[in-house]
């Protein structure tokens, strides 16, 4: 896609520093990294997020991404990693194009906090959730 910065880097029209690639998937090391060895893994074709790349190219993103989490367990001497995708802007998606984070973790201090808040179970009425969205399955 035109003036996507991921489809440039899949191309070869940007450069990166890759880890991986076969004819549907690359994978490169994240310019602005969490941590050390945070990697991106991406479909060479552009879809946007997770939700709308078709099931087939999912399944090879996936793979690539579990291989890289058990490699950098073994060969950088992670304690942990965190597999992440952001779908849309609100969800803290800034490039466009659906990709993976894979993060190395050495530490519960290092560069990675992932915080939930807790919504009190009284606002959030869970069996009417459940139902809204058992419909849609
Ligand atoms: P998102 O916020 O969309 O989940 O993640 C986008 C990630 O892409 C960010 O972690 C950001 O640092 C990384 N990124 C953005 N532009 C580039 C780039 O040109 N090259 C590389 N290697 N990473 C990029
Ligand atoms: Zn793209």
């Amino acid at each position: 896609m035109k003036d996507c910065v991921f489809c440039k880097i899949a191309s070869g029209e940007l450069p990166s520093t890759k880890v991986y690639e076969d004819d549907d998937v690359i994978a490169i090391l994240d310019i602005n990294p969490a941590t050390r060895g945070h990697t991106l893994v991406m479909p060479k074709v552009h879809y946007d997020n997770f939700l709308s790349t078709p099931r087939e190219i999912l399944t090879k993103v996936m793979i690539v991404a579990q291989r890289l989490g058990q490699i950098a367990m073994k060969q950088l001497h992670a304690r942990g990693v965190n597999i992440l995708t952001n779908c849309y802007p609100v969800a803290g998606q800034s490039v466009l194009h659906f990709h993976v984070h894979v993060i190395p973790r050495y530490d519960t201090t290092d560069g990675l906090q992932i915080s939930m808040k807790d919504m009190s179970e009284e606002k959030l009425n869970l069996p009417t959730i459940a139902k809204e969205i058992t419909k849609g399955m």
